[in-house]
């Protein structure tokens, strides 16, 4: 899921990575300069990634309800999949990485299906596309790098070949997030901070999160991450596709970020109600509490 093609590591090697070393990045929008203007969080509250980078309330009302009013969301088929495929991604990988492969049927038994919603049959058929595209393509790698170094132990060629942490646990509180972050991937031997998005449109604010996760790394770790992904997975006639937003994470995007902690924070520590927009989405999963219909 998270290796890149050959195109992509063309633009990695010969566009992104160029870019990242000639133009740089602003030192002050590094991570771990956390305890300085201008990434020092202005509150002592804290909120998740997804409320900070989240653009689908046109007023952020959904901060306020689900950060203040602590309201349910009501999940929808989307939302649903989305969940679903982010776990057979992460525990896939996590299995294949860890050396003891898992059964799709033994997982997909273990699902907890509270909250969830949508068709169970079409669900489980798009969660077995991704979790048989996710070992094929492992079991690929596997064989090859082992094929390369044939004196190289199993667990260095696990290391080597799937060179991911995933659904790794992080500490966002120094840039005023949750202490219980998990970043969706990263690939510690490309550097690169992955963000997954399922059935999802390309939009430009979906690269938030990825830089946003990067910037928590370098405030935690103090390594710098210069280019992150967006992967979208989708699905068309019985098979997966996947595309991926490959990107530096610049001086922009960073300040971006920042404007949308703060802005998210403010709503927060001040329990400030930021009213209704004219219109709203169909598929928002706070309308019931946000609109009562
Ligand atoms: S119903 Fe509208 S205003 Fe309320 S949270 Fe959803 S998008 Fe925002």
């Amino acid at each position: 899921m998270y290796f890149l093609s050959e195109m992509e590591h063309k633009l990695l090697i010969h566009k992104l990575l160029p870019t990242a070393r000639e133009v740089g990045v602003n030192p002050e929008l590094r991570g771990w300069n956390w305890h300085q203007a201008p990434l020092k969080p202005y509150y002592d509250e804290k909120a998740p990634m997804y409320a900070i980078c989240s653009k689908y309330c046109p007023t952020d009302r959904d901060i306020y309800l689900s950060q203040v009013k602590k309201a349910k969301p009501q999940l929808n088929y989307d939302v649903t999949l989305g969940k679903i495929l982010h776990g057979v991604v992460s525990d896939s990988l996590q299995a294949l990485i860890g050396g003891e492969p898992i059964e799709f049927e033994r997982w997909w038994e273990n699902v907890r299906w509270e909250g969830l919603a949508g068709d169970r049959e079409e669900l489980k058929g798009k969660a077995r596309l991704v979790w048989q595209y996710v070992t094929g393509l492992c079991h690929a790698r596997t064989l090859q790098v082992a094929s390369e170094q044939p004196y190289m132990a199993r667990r260095d060629v696990l290391a080597t070949s799937m060179p991911f942490l995933v659904e790794h646990k992080i500490s966002g509180a120094l840039l005023g997030l949750s202490d219980i972050l998990s970043l969706d991937c990263y690939d510690y031997l490309h550097s690169i901070m992955f963000d997954l998005k399922v059935e999802a449109k390309r939009e430009d604010w979906h690269r938030l999160s990825p830089v946003g996760y990067a910037m928590v790394f370098e405030s935690v770790h103090e390594v710098p991450i210069d280019v992150c992904c967006t992967l979208y997975v989708s699905f068309k006639e019985g098979k997966v596709l996947v595309n991926k937003d490959l990107f530096f994470a610049n001086n922009d995007l960073r300040s971006w970020w920042i404007e949308e902690r703060d802005r998210k924070l403010e709503i927060i520590a001040q329990k400030k109600d930021p009213g209704t927009p004219n219109a709203c989405g169909e598929s928002c999963i706070y309308r019931k509490s946000c609109r009562g219909d």
